[in-house]
């Protein structure tokens, strides 16, 4: 019989979060004790040394981890994230959340997280393939197609990926595309990933401001964070016939009621590297833009920006979680208790990322790639059917929609370690 153990090693406000989330959920749908504690805390983690030689000659040595939640229910999936205030707590919440998301949407993974404590700006282009081969050099034999498969996060890329995989692969003594996703598709990646998540989270917009009645043409929408969720949720909504209204980075942000004028901020974006001074629209902080009036609000940097400050001061109607993490849970129930706000929980929103990602690895074990058509139509598919059983979970427990999202994702996850036993 497990009691709760609080958890020292990953201790932190946002594991702590997580944690909170699964309770909550564990208790809604009355987990056995026995099993909480081993489906709530990650399996193992990895902490690893990084030496790398700088251009100058001289060598840092920054520190990275890779925490695998669960590998009961398939080889577990992530992304990494090179960031500078990466800690463990933070990659093993992230890591947690992964777990819930891939059983959510039915794909056979478990979940798992990367980072690396470094601000990739910082370094030159072979300074961060120096960085992101040793990464996975200090990971082989933890990771592989069969075991742990990363993917792009915050400040890692398509050509981090290309490395990654190609590090492997040598050790291997042959090509191993399956080891990553999120690759370049010279090297095995598939079409339609690169857009997937942002591609993902516009669908599910598009979905639920039909069931709210909002004609998606008279919608406006604030992002923060122009990265790659970011600017391509912009780009597939505007498609889609919503106004943009506010953008930004970790620099500021740019609000514009009329309209931002995407390609002119990713060309900016493509010269400058950051949005400061970009001149599209008036400069306003990243808090600022969380409480502009819109219809959608979407969170698409890092956790933990929607506090119990700032909750009772939005104004959308839709908040869509692209990012992990984004909404507290202190403003979580100032949401609620509100009412006026419908969330689209991250579990669910950002799930089209990793959704792609299984496609690319299957991809890569066939060695037989699909048009970007069928990739996009298998990817609707998916999303549809998670949402429907979202719904229909809320709806038969009158639960919360995040709660609904994580009760059936940690409940499959708790099913699937109960039927095999102690060890996975
Ligand atoms: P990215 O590195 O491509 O972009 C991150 C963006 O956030 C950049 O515009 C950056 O300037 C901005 N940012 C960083 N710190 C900030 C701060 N303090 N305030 C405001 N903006 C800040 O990363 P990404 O891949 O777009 O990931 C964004 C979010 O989406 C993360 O929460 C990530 O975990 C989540 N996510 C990513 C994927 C994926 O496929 N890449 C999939 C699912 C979820």
């Amino acid at each position: 019989m497990s009691k709760a153990v609080v958890s020292t090693l990953y201790d932190s406000d946002v594991f702590r979060m997580a944690c909170r989330q699964f309770d909550q959920a564990a208790d809604a749908i009355n987990l056995p004790e026995e099993i909480r504690d081993r489906t709530k805390y990650p399996r193992r983690c990895i902490a690893v040394s990084l030496p790398v030689k700088r251009d100058n000659g001289s060598v840092t040595v920054f520190e990275g981890y890779r925490v695998q939640h669960n590998i009961s229910t398939g080889p577990s999936k992530g992304g990494v994230r090179f960031h500078e205030s990466v800690t463990l707590g933070e990659v093993g919440a992230l890591a947690m959340w992964m777990s819930w998301k891939c059983s959510l949407v039915g794909l056979p993974y478990g979940g798992a997280k990367g980072g690396v404590i470094v601000n990739p700006r910082e370094l030159s282009a072979t300074e961060l393939e120096h960085l992101s081969r040793r990464y996975m050099q200090e990971l082989i034999g933890f990771v592989g197609p069969q075991l742990d498969i990363p993917a792009p996060d915050v400040g890692t890329n398509e050509q981090i990926m290309a490395w990654m995989m190609d590090t492997y692969s040598n050790h291997v003594g042959y090509i191993c595309p399956g080891v990553v996703t999120g690759k370049p598709i010279a090297v095995g990646g598939s079409q339609g990933r690169r857009e997937a998540t942002g591609a993902g989270v516009a669908f599910l917009v598009g979905k639920y401001l039909e069931d709210m009645k909002l004609p998606i043409s008279k919608s406006t929408v604030a992002i923060q964070g122009f990265g790659n969720v970011g600017s391509e949720t912009a780009l597939a909504l505007s498609a889609m016939g919503a106004k943009i209204v506010a953008i930004s980075d970790y620099t500021g942000a740019i609000y514009n009621p009329a309209g931002v004028d995407l390609r002119k901020a990713l060309a900016y974006l493509q010269s400058e590297r950051v949005l400061k001074d970009f001149d599209g629209g008036d400069a306003v902080s990243n808090e600022q833009l969380l409480e502009l009036e819109c219809t959608v609000l979407i969170p698409a940097a890092l956790e933990r920006v929607i506090h119990q400050d700032n909750a009772p001061k939005l104004k959308c109607r839709l908040l869509a979680e692209a990012a992990n993490g984004p909404t507290t849970n202190a403003a979580d129930r100032i949401i609620e208790d509100r009412g006026d706000i419908e969330i689209i929980p991250d579990v669910l929103c950002n799930s089209g990322g990793v959704i792609v990602s299984y496609f690319e690895w299957l991809q890569n074990q066939q060695s037989f790639y699909w048009d970007r058509d069928e990739v996009i139509r298998k990817l609707h598919a998916i999303l549809e059917k998670a949402k429907e059983s979202v719904e229909y979970q809320k709806r038969k427990f009158k639960f919360s929609r995040r709660l609904a999202a994580l009760t059936l994702g940690i409940g499959r996850v708790a099913e699937a370690k109960q039927k095999r036993g102690l060890f996975p």
